[in-house]
């Protein structure tokens, strides 16, 4: 057997005995397994289960998906973040019923928000196609593998990654292989602390025989997180608060509903009910809440009760700020 097969031989033995019971991991059909790799972009196994359940349970499948509303779609998930996810879901769902479901990697990659990662991790699960999914996980096991310090961040690097995990992925069951190298990733060869005593490849890693697992990957020229200040109202009035609609041209969030800044709400008497901070991709928003008795103006927006806001899009600072003031 050459390396690569005792590699995965011994990676899949592991997969198979301690893999996390996942919801989306029962059956490999092409819905779910799309609809989580979706969500799981950016996002962590955790985070994506409740979402993931409840998904399914509003849309079983795609025409379900397909057929709702887009505010529908984005109330369900509103919460789980980079919401542009969830729109594009809902194109490529109506593009799917009509045009049918994707039958190879190329049909999956031209899906709407899908890139060469989901497609590659969508067509070795569900059609079982032997291409390797490589993301930051798997870069970061490679480079540990294979005592790697080149930049990760450099175009010329991850090409050399990805042909190394090309060449590792088990043919006779890519999608477990895939799927294994993203748990070795999460759960054992984690950032920070690899646990390589608890690792099924230790014997085949060269960070390890060095010492240098904790270095690695190596990382440059990062770009520090802006910092953004945000002072948001609160006004409550016969168990409704007050929200406004982020307009359909805004770059992020488009059509969610929000509280109002503070400086829109005119001739209020405010008092600070707390502070959190809240990161969206580069930024770093540091929210104030504020709560205040009747205004004498406001902008446009609307009093929703707080039963209704589960059937909103709803932005997760608004939830949070709302938690602080104790509405929510
Ligand atoms: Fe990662 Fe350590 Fe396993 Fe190497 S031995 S793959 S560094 S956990």
């Amino acid at each position: 057997m050459s390396p690569a097969g005792d590699f995965s031989k011994a990676l899949l033995r592991w997969y198979d005995a301690e893999k996390r019971d996942l919801p989306w991991r029962r059956n490999n059909d092409f819905y779910p397994v799309w609809i989580s790799e979706i969500m799981l972009q950016q996002t962590r196994v955790e985070a994506v289960t409740p979402y993931f359940l409840r998904f399914m349970g509003l849309f079983p499948d795609v025409r379900a998906l397909a057929a709702a509303e887009e505010s529908t779609v984005l109330a369900a998930w509103s919460g789980l973040g980079y919401y542009s996810r969830a729109r594009n879901l809902h194109r490529a769902a109506k593009a799917i019923a009509a045009g049918g479901e994707p039958s190879d990697f190329e049909s999956i990659r031209a899906l709407a928000g899908v890139g060469d990662y989901t497609a590659a991790a969508v067509a070795s699960i569900a059609l079982g196609d032997a291409r390797a999914a490589v993301d930051g996980n798997v870069m970061r096991v490679i480079s540990r593998l294979a005592n790697d310090a080149a930049d990760i961040r450099a175009g010329e690097t991850r090409r050399r990654f990805a042909g190394q995990a090309a060449r590792l992925v088990d043919r006779r069951r890519p999608g477990d292989f895939n799927q294994a190298m993203m748990e070795l990733g999460a759960t054992v060869c984690t950032p920070k602390a690899p646990d390589c005593g608890k690792c099924p490849v230790e014997r085949f890693c060269g960070a390890r025989a060095a010492g240098t697992a904790a270095q690695l990957p190596v990382k440059l020229g990062g770009k520090p997180a802006r910092e953004v200040a945000l002072d948001v109202a609160v006004l409550a009035r016969d168990g409704r608060v007050f929200l406004v609609e982020r307009a359909a041209s805004e770059r992020r969030l488009a059509g969610f509903r929000e509280l109002p800044g503070k400086k829109d709400v005119k001739g209020a008497r405010f008092r600070a009910a707390g502070e959190f901070t809240h990161q969206i991709v580069n930024d770093r928003f540091r929210v104030r809440v504020w709560v205040a008795g009747t205004p004498a103006g406001l902008p446009a927006g609307e009093w929703i009760s707080p039963s209704e806001l589960g059937d909103l899009p709803v932005t997760t600072t608004a939830k949070k700020a709302l938690r602080i003031a104790g509405l929510l």
